[in-house]
């Protein structure tokens, strides 16, 4: 018998979907909602992409549009936080921007990876949301070589898809 996801098939799915995209930690959601981290975590691997891009597509369900939204939101805070960094030469908003970049990025890959429907090997290295965000990283991080070359093998091993 197929396992019915217990967050697919959760009253507050919504609310629940919306902290996922906020980034909220698995174990957070788990006890705000009650069920079990697992299963947080595997419907935010299998199931969040799909369903964010399923109401894209059909242009309906305010909800998920409302996630769309919420994650351009946040990749814009994320920019702005990289942008602030290059001005002030501070590595830690700098590194706090990248997190959140890659996080928020790294869903919208999933989203228009399920949009596409083709196989998207290097979504994030044509996106050109991601070469911007990329090119602000390395000019942010040219004070600091060494966590500049971190952070490059960062990026490339995530471009690479892994
Ligand atoms: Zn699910």
């Amino acid at each position: 018998m197929p396992r019915v996801c217990s967050v697919c098939s959760h009253e507050d799915r919504a609310a629940i979907d919306k902290a996922l995209v906020a980034d909220a930690s698995f174990r957070t959601i788990a006890k705000l909602y009650s069920i079990g981290a697992q299963s947080v975590r595997r419907h935010r691997l299998d199931h969040l992409p799909a369903s964010i891009a399923k109401a894209e597509a059909v242009s309906r369900g305010v909800e998920a549009i409302d996630l769309l939204a919420e994650l351009k939101e946040l990749r814009e805070k994320a920019m702005s936080l990289l942008l602030q960094a290059e001005l002030s030469g501070d590595i830690r908003t700098a590194l706090q921007g990248i997190r959140e970049a890659r996080a928020c990025l790294e869903l919208l890959a999933e989203v228009q990876g399920e949009l596409d429907r083709r196989p998207t090997l290097n979504v994030l290295a044509v996106s050109p949301q991601w070469l911007q965000v990329r090119s602000v990283v390395m000019t942010a991080l040219t004070p600091y070589p060494e966590a500049r070359r971190e952070v490059a093998a960062g990026l490339m091993a995530l471009e690479a898809g892994s």
